[in-house]
C-alpha cells in the first residue's frame, strides 16, 4: 500500500515538473516574438471575410507628446477604477447569456449599453450597420474636447457581442465593462481632445460591426484607438503581471505601444503591470483601423484563456484584479492621450455632522457639503445603507450644507455615504462612509401605539409577544 503511494506520488511529480516546464517555454517564447492570439469564433471556413480596400486613404496625426508626468487627475481617476465599478457592469453584461448577433439578447446588451451612456451624460448614438435589419447595431458615445482647434478623435473600443455558446465573460464582456468603466469615470472630466467610446456587434462573425464602423469615420482625424478584447484570464501571479498589446507591424507610425508601455511605468504602483508587445493580429476589432491606415494597438491577456468560445467563459474563471489593473492601463492611457484637464464633477463631498449612534424608530438629521469646481449647482444622494436612499435633492448653490433626515426602522449598523451631481449630471464620487449604530429599539411603541393600548390593555401581553418576535 505504502509502495503504491508513493509510486504515485512520483508520478504526480513528474507530471507536475512537466507541466510547469511547458508553461515556462510558452511564456520565454511569447516575451520574445508574436504569439497566437485570438480570432473571431464564427468565421466562414475560419476565414476572415474579405472587404474591399477603403476607398480613399486614412488621414490621422496627434498632438505632440511630451515626456510623460505622474498627473493627480490621472491617480484619482484611475484608483476609483475598481473591482465594484468594473463587476457592475461586467455582471449585467453576462446575465444576458451568450450575445449573439441577431439575438435578442445581443440586441438587448447592446440597449443596456446605449442606456448607460445616456445616463453617464455623453452623447451616445446606436451606428446601424445592416440596412436590412436595425436591431444590429455598434453603440457609440463621445465626450466632446475642450479645444475647439483640435479635431484629434481617441477612440476605447470592444465588441459586446459573443458567439452562440457562450456567456462571453473575457471575451468580451471583459473588454466592453473596461469601456464602460471608462466611460463613467471620464464624463466627470474634461478632455482636450475628443474621445469616443464605442462598443462593437458582428465582431465574431467577421469584424463586421468595425468594419462598417470605420467605413464611417474614415475621414475623421481617428488620432489613436485603444481595443480591448479578453483581458481577465490569468492562471497565476506571473500571468497577471503582464498584458500583451498586439501592434501593427508594418505601419511606420506605430508609436502608441511605446505610449502605453511608458504609461504602465509611470502609474506602476496603481497597475502592477509590465507591457509586453505582441506581434501583428487579425483578430480583433482593430484589424479594419490598420487595414484604413489608422494608429491602433490591441490590448490583450497574457496568458491565452482556453475557456474561450465556450460555455466555461464565465466570471468565476475569470481573475478580476487582473481585468481592473489591465482597464486602469488602458483607462490612463486614455486619458494622456486626449489630455485630461479639469475635473466637471463636484468634489469628493464631506459628511460633516450627523450622530454615529441612536435608535431605531428615531429620526436623525445629517449634513454634508462639498463644491463644484465650476460653480455649477449641486444635487446630492444620501445612500442610508439599508438599500434605499433619498433620491436626489436639490439644488443647492455650490459650498452650501445640504441637511437630510433619516429615520431606520429596523435595528442594526449602517454605512452612511453621500455623492453629489452638478446641474449637467457630472457626478462625483462617493463621500467616505460614516457608521452609524442604531442598537437599541424602543420606538414600536410609539404615541399612537400607547393611546390604543390603554383603552384596550387586555391586548398588551399579544402585541408584547408580537414585538419580541421582530
Ligand atoms: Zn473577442
Amino acid at each position: 500500500m505504502k509502495k503504491i503511494f508513493i509510486v504515485l506520488l512520483s508520478l504526480i511529480f513528474i507530471g507536475a515538473s512537466f507541466t510547469s516546464v511547458t508553461s515556462i517555454e510558452i511564456k520565454t517564447s511569447s516575451i520574445i516574438g508574436p504569439r497566437e492570439s485570438p480570432m473571431p469564433g464564427d468565421l466562414k471556413d475560419g476565414k476572415l471575410p474579405e472587404f474591399p480596400p477603403f476607398p480613399q486613404p486614412a488621414i490621422s496625426s496627434h498632438h505632440e507628446l511630451y515626456p510623460l508626468t505622474k498627473s493627480d487627475f490621472v491617480v484619482t481617476l484611475i484608483e476609483q477604477l475598481d473591482e465594484e465599478l468594473y463587476l457592475s457592469y461586467l455582471e449585467e453584461l453576462v446575465a444576458f447569456g451568450p450575445r449573439y448577433t441577431y439575438s435578442k439578447a445581443c440586441t438587448d446588451a447592446g440597449n443596456y449599453i446605449y442606456n448607460e451612456f445616456i445616463e453617464m451624460g455623453l452623447e451616445t448614438r446606436k451606428h446601424e450597420w445592416n440596412d436590412e435589419d436595425p436591431t444590429v447595431f455598434n453603440v457609440e458615445a463621445t465626450l466632446l474636447g475642450s479645444n475647439e482647434e483640435s479635431d484629434e478623435i481617441y477612440i476605447i473600443c470592444a465588441h459586446y457581442d459573443t458567439v452562440s455558446e457562450s456567456p462571453g465573460a473575457d471575451d468580451d464582456g471583459s473588454g466592453v465593462a473596461a469601456v464602460m468603466a471608462a466611460a463613467k469615470l471620464m464624463s466627470s472630466y474634461s478632455t482636450e481632445h475628443t474621445v469616443r467610446f464605442v462598443t462593437f456587434s458582428g465582431e465574431e462573425q467577421g469584424l463586421f460591426g468595425s468594419r462598417y464602423y470605420v467605413e464611417e469615420v474614415i475621414s475623421k482625424n481617428i488620432a489613436g484607438v485603444l481595443n480591448v478584447d479578453m483581458i481577465g484570464f490569468a492562471e497565476d501571479e506571473e500571468d497577471a503581471s503582464y498584458v500583451i498589446v498586439y501592434r501593427d507591424t508594418e505601419n511606420p507610425l506605430e508609436w502608441m505601444t511605446e505610449f502605453t508601455t511608458n504609461i504602465a511605468g509611470e502609474y506602476q504602483e496603481y497597475i502592477e503591470l509590465e507591457v509586453v508587445p505582441g506581434g501583428s493580429s487579425g483578430g480583433s476589432d482593430h484589424w479594419h483601423f490598420w487595414q484604413a491606415g489608422f494608429s491602433a494597438i490591441f490590448y490583450a491577456e497574457y496568458n491565452f484563456n482556453y475557456n474561450y468560445h465556450s460555455p466555461d467563459d464565465t466570471i468565476e474563471n475569470m481573475d478580476i484584479d487582473y481585468a481592473v489593473r489591465n482597464s486602469r492601463l488602458i483607462l490612463a492611457t486614455l486619458a494622456e492621450l486626449a489630455i485630461i484637464t479639469e475635473l466637471q464633477a463636484p468634489i469628493k463631498p464631506i459628511i460633516l455632522s450627523g450622530p454615529a449612534e441612536g435608535k431605531s424608530g428615531k429620526e436623525y438629521t445629517y449634513a454634508a457639503s462639498t463644491t463644484d469646481p465650476q460653480g455649477d449647482q449641486i444635487y446630492y444622494l444620501w445612500d442610508w445603507g439599508d438599500d434605499t436612499d433619498s433620491g436626489w435633492i436639490g439644488p443647492y448653490i455650490s459650498g452650501v450644507e445640504c441637511e437630510e433626515s433619516k429615520t431606520w426602522s429596523n435595528r442594526g449598523d449602517y454605512l452612511i455615504k453621500v455623492k453629489a451631481k452638478d446641474d449637467e449630471g457630472h457626478e462625483s464620487e462617493w463621500s467616505d462612509p460614516l457608521s452609524a449604530s442604531m442598537p437599541k429599539n424602543k420606538s414600536y411603541i410609539n404615541r399612537p401605539i400607547l393611546n390604543f393600548l390603554q383603552q384596550h390593555p387586555n391586548l398588551f401581553p399579544i402585541l408584547q409577544q408580537l414585538l419580541l418576535k421582530l
